[in-house]
């Protein structure tokens, strides 16, 4: 996009300036729930008394055991899932572990009893573009090869993830954030999910790694729903394909949630195999404090409207700025849940803007973060996360935000209008 700023060098200049010298310190980088958001959790800390350590269904969360985690978890994971519950295994409080725990095994375990992902070459994964930082970390550690492919209103460019997935044996994976994707905020469309479902990899040992990371994190009217991935794959041919991912971070505490895997029957029978090696069961004690205090699937949906009430007027903030300040500049995302704001700058622009934030105090998520290898191409996609910070912080922020926008595409403008002069 093209733009049509109007403010001249100077003034754009001298604004940034008076906005640096007021010394901000200010970290938006990183999707953090904020301490109100957390707060609302605090009585989770204490809900546990002495004599509370039996799971409904009688069992002793203090000692070893439950590999798969208690039953009355697994039934919450599996209606936020719109899954059964037997079809859910608990983990840690991390859901990136168990992605990375999945990817670890399979490089050097194969799937589900396949060789090991290491001894057949150069394995690859597609990467739906603009996409999660640590999702193309995990793949760069294992060294998996990353091929970015667009990420669209509606999902991935499916016609890409069709024409790769289908013709090439070394692709063994794809990233998916199907619900508030992170950082575009795009939901997938029905037609996208059931296009993925029908999938027909060219490896027979393809995994769809579904991050369903915020499907509950929604502050629209109405949740998004997107047909049943397992269901759909099942339906095609495809029941093993998908591994879905959820967790409680950003529902109770980051730092002490709940994560779990839903798949199908033969590959949750690898996974425990691997689990019961790895550990002699998971935290159940952390596990009976989420059942306590969110006692089932509604007890989450309630307490995300309270969390939305807190999140949104920190997304209002932010858009609101850049509606008022940025229009006909650059083009964002206006999501309707999830954590983030997808920001398009002008080409060449991102690190500049990055940058001059960083000088005044605000620290951003670095240019680059949403494309695999940190390489934007074109050097324009940003990604804020307005969670962490109060109302009024994010409006000064935004204030920063925007002068450092604008003061990059006058900088570009003045080099051209140099360079062209020379
Ligand atoms: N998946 C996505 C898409 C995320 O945005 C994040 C955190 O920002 C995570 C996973 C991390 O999940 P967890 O805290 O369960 O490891």
């Amino acid at each position: 996009m093209k733009h049509n700023l109007t403010e001249s060098y100077p003034i754009v200049k001298n604004r940034y300036e008076a906005l640096r010298a007021r010394n901000m310190r200010l970290d938006i980088s990183r999707g953090k729930p904020g301490p109100d958001q957390l707060n609302l959790v605090n009585p989770m800390l204490s809900i546990l008394t002495e004599d509370d350590y039996l799971s409904g269904s009688g069992i002793d969360c203090r000692n070893y055991g439950g590999v798969d985690g208690l039953p009355e978890m697994r039934q919450i994971f599996a209606e936020i899932l719109d899954v059964s519950a037997s079809d859910v295994i608990i983990g840690g409080n991390s859901s990136l572990n168990l992605m990375f725990d999945r990817i670890s095994d399979f490089c050097t375990h194969g799937v589900c009893g396949g060789i090991p992902w290491h001894e057949q070459g150069a394995v690859k994964f597609i990467c739906p573009t603009p996409g999660y930082d640590r999702h193309f970390n995990i793949c760069q550690y294992f060294h998996i090869q990353m091929i970015p492919i667009e990420m669209t209103q509606t999902g991935p460019d499916m016609d890409a993830a069709e024409t790769l997935a289908e013709s090439d044996p070394m692709i063994k994976g794809m990233w998916c954030v199907p619900v508030y994707s992170n950082p575009t905020g795009c939901v997938y469309s029905d037609e996208t999910v059931k296009r993925i479902a029908r999938l027909k990899p060219k490896a027979p040992d393809f995994r769809l790694f579904w991050d369903n990371a915020y499907t509950v994190h929604n502050f629209a009217e109405n949740r998004p729903v997107i047909p049943n991935i397992l269901k759909e794959c099942t339906q095609n041919g495809n029941a093993d394909m998908p591994l879905v991912f959820a967790s409680f971070s950003k529902i109770s505490f980051p730092g002490a949630g709940v994560s779990a895997i839903a798949a199908s029957e033969n590959n949750r029978k690898h996974i425990l195999s691997q689990i019961g090696i790895q550990t002699v069961g998971p935290d159940k004690l952390n596990q009976l404090r989420h059942i306590r205090f969110f006692k089932n699937a509604d007890g989450v949906m309630e307490h995300m409207k309270k969390a939305a009430e807190i999140i949104k007027p920190k997304f209002d903030a932010v858009l609101t700025a850049m509606e008022e300040e940025l229009t006909g500049l650059s083009e964002w995302s206006k999501p309707k849940g999830g954590y983030f704001i997808h920001f398009r700058a002008e080409e060449n622009c991102a690190k500049r803007i990055v940058d001059l934030c960083g000088q005044a105090g605000l620290i951003i998520t670095e240019a680059g973060a949403v494309y695999p290898y940190k390489r934007d191409p074109k050097d324009r996609d940003l990604r804020i996360a307005p969670t962490y910070a109060q109302v009024d912080e994010l409006k000064s922020a935004m204030e920063i935000f925007c002068a450092a926008v604008k003061l990059s595409y006058v900088e570009k403008m003045e080099s051209i209008n140099i360079a062209t002069k020379n």
